[in-house]
C-alpha cells in the first residue's frame, strides 16, 4: 500500500494552493490533486483587479501560476490528475485518482463551484468577453456601458443593483412573471432608476462576432416573438453549481450541494475539511477563497496534532 499522506488537497484555485502553501510550510509534505482544469476559475478571466497586493491588476493564468509556484515551493506536490472518487468510511481516507490508490489522514477539498451558464446560441464565443457570471468581478469594466442581467433570483437582484453603481443602464430579462428572488431584493431593484425589465422574455441567441459582443436576440416565452436587444455586456445570474459528485454523498451539503462547515472548516466527516466556493454561498471571490484555503489548513494541522495516535 501507498505511504499514509498527512493531508491531500482536491482542487487548485486560490483556495487549494493557499491550503497547499501552508500546509507545506508546516511541514505536512501535501499533495494537491489539481484536477484537469488546474488553476480553477481564474483561468478564464484576464484581469484581476481586487486580488490584494496587485495594484496594477494581474492577469489570472499569471496570479494562478504565481500561486502555483509559490505552493511547490513549500514542497507541495502538485498533479494535473482529477480525484475520480473518494472513500472516507474508515481512516486513513482512500483517494482514488485513475487506477492509483492515495491515503491520507486529512483531506481538504477545494474542489470549487461553477457557474450555471444560459447555453444559448454563440455563448461559447463571448464567455469572458461580453458575457460574464460575476458582477463583482467584472462590473467596473462596464463603466456607463448599457447590460443586461439574465435571471429572477436573489443573485440576478443583487447583482443588476451592484451593477448600476457603474452602468448606465441595467436591464433585467426575466422568463417568466414570478420571481424567486426574496421581496427585498426586488424591491430594491424595482425603485432603481437605473434598471429596466424584460419580463417574460428569455435570450435565444447572443449577438456580435468574437470580441466584439452586441446584444441579444429575446424571444417573448407568451407569444414567441423575437426581438434583439442591443447592448455592451450581459451577466448570467441563474446559480452556481459546487463540484462534490465525488464524494457521492459521504460529506453533508446544503441543499443546493455546497459541503456544510460543522467545526471552524471541518466537515460532517472529522478529517475533512473544504474551503472556497465549494463551501460559499455569498462571496465567491478568489480573496475569500484564499482565506478559506489558509483556514482549512491551519485546522488540518491542529486536527493531525490533536489526533496523532
Ligand atoms: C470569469 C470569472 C472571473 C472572475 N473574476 C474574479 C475577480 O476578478 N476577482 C475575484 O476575486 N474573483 C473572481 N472570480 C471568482 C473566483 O474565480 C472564484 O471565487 C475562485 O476561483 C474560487 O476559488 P476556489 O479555489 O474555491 O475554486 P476554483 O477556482 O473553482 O478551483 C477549483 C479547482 O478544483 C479542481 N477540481 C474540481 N474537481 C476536481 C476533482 N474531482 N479532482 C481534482 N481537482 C478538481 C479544478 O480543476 C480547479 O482547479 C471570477 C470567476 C470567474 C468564473
Amino acid at each position: 500500500m501507498p505511504d499514509v499522506r498527512e493531508v491531500i488537497i482536491i482542487g487548485s484555485g486560490p483556495a487549494g494552493y493557499t491550503a497547499g502553501l501552508y500546509a507545506g510550510r508546516a511541514m505536512l509534505k501535501p499533495i494537491i490533486f489539481a484536477g484537469f482544469s488546474s488553476g480553477g476559475q481564474l483561468m478564464l478571466t484576464s484581469d484581476i483587479e481586487n486580488f490584494p497586493g496587485y495594484p496594477e491588476g494581474i492577469g489570472g493564468p499569471e496570479m494562478m501560476m504565481e500561486l502555483r509556484l509559490q505552493a511547490s515551493k513549500f514542497g507541495c506536490d502538485i498533479v494535473d490528475k482529477n480525484v475520480d472518487s473518494v472513500d472516507l468510511s474508515e481512516r486513513p481516507f482512500k483517494v482514488n485518482v485513475g487506477d492509483e490508490i492515495h491515503l491520507a489522514k486529512t483531506l481538504i477539498v477545494t474542489t470549487g463551484a461553477e457557474a450555471i451558464w444560459l447555453n444559448a446560441e454563440n455563448e461559447s464565443i463571448h464567455k469572458g468577453r461580453g458575457i460574464s457570471t460575476c458582477a463583482t468581478c467584472d462590473g467596473a469594466f462596464f463603466r456607463d456601458k448599457e447590460v443586461i442581467v439574465v435571471g429572477g433570483g436573489d443573485s440576478a437582484m443583487e447583482e443588476a443593483t451592484f451593477l448600476t453603481r457603474f452602468c448606465s443602464k441595467v436591464t433585467i430579462v426575466h422568463r417568466r412573471e414570478v420571481f424567486r428572488s426574496s421581496q427585498i431584493m426586488l424591491e430594491r431593484a424595482r425603485s432603481n432608476p437605473k434598471i429596466e425589465w424584460k419580463i417574460n422574455y428569455q435570450v435565444k441567441s447572443w449577438l456580435g462576432m468574437e470580441g466584439n459582443f452586441e446584444g441579444a436576440t429575446l424571444v417573448n416565452t407568451e407569444s414567441g416573438e423575437e426581438e434583439n436587444f442591443f447592448c455592451d455586456g450581459a451577466f448570467i445570474a441563474i446559480g452556481h453549481k459546487p463540484i462534490t459528485n465525488f464524494l457521492s454523498g459521504q460529506v453533508e451539503t446544503d441543499d443546493q450541494g455546497y459541503i456544510l462547515w460543522k467545526e471552524n472548516s471541518m466537515t460532517s466527516v472529522p478529517g475533512v475539511f473544504a474551503g472556497g466556493d465549494v463551501v460559499d454561498t455569498r462571496y465567491r471571490q478568489a480573496i475569500t477563497a484564499a482565506g478559506m484555503g489558509c483556514m482549512a489548513a491551519i485546522d488540518a494541522e491542529r486536527w493531525i496534532e490533536d489526533n496523532a495516535h
